[in-house]
């Protein structure tokens, strides 16, 4: 599977008990009422607090059961079947409401990840570089994904990726000290070298760089 599957994120769901939108939320991980999960990533929630549901739920709760909880209207995604969710204050699920275009943006991140990790393993050659500078420059990247790119990155002779990755902050200073070394690898088998002062690449038995023209 290439993607999560985002379809719910096109789906519009409106409260039947006050005509407003309603707001997709993650799922909490356990089903409150009978300790199953909802089989569903997200949840359709009425987060209006004029609703009318949620407005007599109060009263509705108390008289039954004696304690202080209302009701929100709730539907799964692709589902017409309404669901009421107890909650205990007005502020429950707020937190959990998904940011569509940060989702979005997210999934392609991920497609983009998991293609670079096929072609990789593949042994694709045409598009290599641009896989690999994909997976090593992405922080939210799986590492056995960035280790695969980074044992690939022995068989690449192009020395153009040298620049993004040492312009690149990495998170894991161990990951960092790999990449590292992996360029100088690099540099070594194309008889070059990084000039200590102005870090431009030159020949590896240079006496003085071409750039800066600093004397070795
Ligand atoms: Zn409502
Ligand atoms: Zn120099």
């Amino acid at each position: 599977m290439l993607s999560r599957d985002l379809s719910y994120l096109d789906e519009e769901k409106i409260c039947p008990h006050c005509q407003k939108p309603m707001s997709c939320c993650e799922a909490p991980a356990i089903h409150v009422g009978d300790g199953l999960g909802w089989g569903s990533d997200v949840l359709f929630i009425c987060l209006n607090d004029n609703c009318s549901l949620f407005l007599n739920g109060w009263e509705q709760i108390e008289n039954q059961y004696g304690h202080h909880a209302s009701y929100r209207y709730m539907e799964l995604p692709g589902s017409k079947e309404g669901n009421c969710m107890m909650v205990g204050n007005s502020d429950a699920f707020k937190g959990s409401i998904i940011d569509k275009n940060d989702l979005l943006a997210q999934n392609t991140r991920y497609k983009k990840e998991k293609e670079a990790e096929e072609y990789l393993k593949s042994d694709g050659e045409e598009k290599k570089l641009e896989h690999i500078l994909t997976l090593l420059l992405d922080e939210a990247a799986s590492r056995s994904s960035r280790l695969l790119a980074l044992a690939k990155l022995n068989e690449i002779k192009d020395l153009t990726c040298i620049d993004p990755l040492r312009n690149h902050t990495f998170r894991d200073a161990d990951f960092e000290n790999k990449v590292n070394l992996a360029i100088v690898a690099m540099l070594k088998r194309n008889y070059k070298k990084e000039c200590p002062n102005c870090s431009e690449i030159i020949k590896a038995q240079a006496k003085n760089c071409m750039f800066c023209k600093i004397k070795f």
